[in-house]
């Protein structure tokens, strides 16, 4: 299903009021996870203003460590969908279990599935009922074709409207957090008609190498990104290195339009 040989045309994913596919190239941004309904309203403001389409904003977050800030859970997701009324932005909200996909459902416009949780088949085939589209991040050590067979499970379902995000691989290499494999997106462009996005922020895990691999993306064919931003990343709850202030994100956007006017 998710095969292009045997659907050539590429496809077209609605979230919200926007849409994710060729020709309009979606930046998902906002913060790693959701804080308050301040932080997140002031940084669903900064972002729109920078031509953000969608507002990204963790509620569940599957930390490495049991001891890190968990997420605000329901109440996280309630503070996306007032962000939504008030911005007119779309959302979208990591899901790590079949309540919090129930829960997902009433306030937020898409679901992602997280890189730890690619191979979850429960949840991908729970995923695939939800009736949301869906953001499906590679897996850590996963193989392309790996991932497209998760991608497989959630249309299997009964639901094409899965996005692919690479957000970084773990190879031999320390020097980032993890390896942007930015290879995958002409390769998955020539294996599945299904859009693509990169994630410059989980991939770097460092804000100063966010936008030159931002830009790479976009020059390599992916149809959007989703980059971290935090009105102050020092003091973020989550991922604060990785995160773009106000005015390095403005800057990124600007230096994109004319790569995007390009491709
Ligand atoms: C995230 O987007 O907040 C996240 C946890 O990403 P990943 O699953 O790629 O690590
Ligand atoms: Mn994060």
């Amino acid at each position: 299903l998710s095969n292009r040989k045997f659907h050539p045309e590429p496809t077209t994913v609605k979230v919200g009021n926007t849409h994710i596919g060729p020709g309009n190239m979606t930046i998902m941004a906002g913060p790693c996870a959701v804080e308050t309904e301040e932080q997140l309203m002031c940084i669903a403001r900064a972002v729109k203003k920078s031509g953000a389409t969608i507002l990204r904003g963790g509620a569940y977050k599957p930390r490495t460590s049991p001891y890190s800030f968990q997420g605000l859970e329901e109440e996280g997701l309630r503070y996306m969908q007032t962000a939504k009324k008030e911005t007119g932005l779309s959302t979208i909200c990591e899901v790590v279990s079949n309540e919090a996909i129930e829960a997902a459902v009433k306030y937020v416009d898409m679901i992602q599935i997280g890189a730890r949780n690619m191979q979850n088949f429960i949840l991908l085939k729970e995923a695939g009922r939800s009736g949301l589209p869906v953001l499906l991040k590679r897996g850590l050590c996963a193989t392309i074709d790996e991932w497209l067979n998760a991608a497989e499970y959630i249309i299997a379902e009964g639901n094409p409207d899965v996005v692919l995000c690479e957000r970084g691989i773990r190879t031999f290499e320390t020097a980032t957090r993890n390896t942007l494999d930015l290879s995958a997106v002409p390769v998955l462009k020539e294996k599945t008609h299904l859009p693509v996005i990169a994630d410059p922020s989980h991939s770097t895990g460092a804000y100063k190498y966010v936008p030159p691999m931002a830009k790479a993306a976009v020059a390599c064919g992916a149809d959007g990104l989703m980059i971290e931003v935090h009105d102050n990343p020092s003091c973020a709850l989550s991922d604060g290195p990785q995160s773009l202030t106000f005015k390095k994100f403005d800057k990124l956007t600007k230096e994109l339009k004319p790569l995007c006017d390009l491709m």
